[in-house]
């Protein structure tokens, strides 16, 4: 193994525990995060309050409509069951009667608006639960997916840090001091292929004899653009 191939070779690594420790750190974001869930149990319980609400007002309309009705009957009992003999209290009776059932209807059209509201408000509460017993669902399907695969990640990460003790042992102290170096100056990437005589980073055209030494090896050649070390492959 040449210097250069054994720095290429460390970096290929490199580049795979980083890919792998980024995913990881996704992962274990996306694990954590129940901010969808938090608003979706928010949204059902508004709609149980409500739901909640309408029932209350659904039972009072009703139990109003129910002594209304109850109201009237007892007064028709008394009009037309004889017990009033005076023509006058019989009028007012009758006048009384009338406006009772007047305000039954005002009463009944209440109990209709509060019947619909009822309907309305169950609906709206059920798709809530739906919905949320849906995403419940859908994550923990997720959940399970990436669990898994947070596991190969990790088993992963362990297998490529013990791959990269073993690289590292191929490779000189100053030429990983120089790779440290330059990967963190140059995004990762200290050391690139030679790609059609050029530097496969920046494009720069390598004169032949350069060529020849980055091909033999013995040195550690690099490039006179962007100062990445070259590689043969
Ligand atoms: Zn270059």
């Amino acid at each position: 193994m040449s210097r250069a191939s054994s720095l290429y070779r460390l970096q290929q690594l490199d580049i795979e525990l980083m890919n792998s420790h980024e995913r990881a750190d996704e992962i274990q974001q996306i694990l954590k995060d129940d901010k969808e869930v938090l608003r979706l149990r928010r949204v059902l319980e508004n709609c149980e309050a409500e739901l909640k609400t309408a029932q209350i007002t659904h039972a009072t309309a009703r139990h109003d409509v129910d002594t209304q009705r109850a109201k009237i009957e007892r007064t028709e009992k008394t009009l037309y069951g004889g017990f009033v003999q005076n023509p006058k209290e019989l009028h007012e009776r009758q006048q009384e009667a009338e406006s009772l059932r007047r305000y039954l209807v005002t009463l009944e059209d209440r109990l209709l608006e509060a019947m619909i509201y009822l309907d309305e408000t169950q609906q709206e509460r059920d798709t809530a639960d739906e919905v949320i017993n849906r995403t419940l669902e859908n994550r923990a399907h997720q959940q399970k997916d990436l669990k898994l695969e947070l596991e190969n990640l990790l088993a992963k990460i362990e297998r490529l840090g013990a791959e990269r003790e073993a690289a590292l042992a191929s490779v000189v102290q100053d030429d990983q001091a120089l790779y440290d170096t330059l990967r963190k100056r140059l995004a990762g990437r200290a050391i690139v292929l030679v790609h059609e005589g050029g530097c496969s980073a920046c494009g720069l055209a390598l004169a032949h004899s350069v060529q020849q030494s980055i091909r033999s090896g013995s040195e550690l050649i690099r490039c006179g653009q962007c100062g990445r070390i070259l590689y043969a492959g």
